[in-house]
């Protein structure tokens, strides 16, 4: 996997102070992406020792409440078993810490996949520009969801828990 950046002290990607890793590879190439540049799958850095060294050392300040996968789309297909370790780590070694995780794929799209379960929130769908929307919080169009993963997986009647 490749990424462009990892932001370290991030208020506008979720709740609270946060790390973001900004991945590389998208395929959704939605109209007027702010990151068209992390499209490519072989753009940016490779995520090496040295990268993932530096974003563990970024989460464990006390003051940062969680990590926050962007890019790009961390679940681009050749992403997602490196981007579901980094999520296992964190849990592991930050059960107290949230996890976000921006997608272009929708809920229905991914709801099943192995791992999803120790995210707490995803914010999911592409980006309409048609729907375009300054007023939602954390998400740029009306058609996107912030999802509260673990709500949502509990709720018996299936509705979506969202933020
Ligand atoms: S999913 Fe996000 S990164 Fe990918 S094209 Fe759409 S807005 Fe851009």
């Amino acid at each position: 996997m490749n990424y462009h950046d990892i932001t370290k002290e991030d208020m506008l990607n979720g709740e609270g102070l946060r790390v973001v890793l900004w991945v590389a590879g998208c395929n959704h190439h939605c109209k007027n992406c702010q990151n068209p540049i992390t499209w490519d799958e072989k753009g940016g850095l490779p995520f090496d020792k040295a990268a993932e060294d530096e974003l563990f050392e970024a989460l464990n300040k006390p003051y940062i409440d969680g990590i926050t996968f962007s890019g790009g789309d961390p679940l681009f297909p050749n992403n997602r078993s490196e981007v579901f370790r980094l999520i296992k780590k964190c849990r592991a070694l930050y059960p107290e810490k949230t996890i976000w995780l921006y997608t272009g794929y929708t809920w229905e799209q991914i709801k099943e996949l192995g791992g999803i379960s120790d995210i707490d929130v995803i914010a999911e769908g592409e980006f309409v520009e048609e729907l375009k929307d300054n007023n939602i919080h954390w998400v740029g169009s009306s058609n996107q969801r912030v999802i509260r993963v673990k709500e949502t997986l509990k709720n018996s009647s299936k509705e979506l828990v969202l933020l």
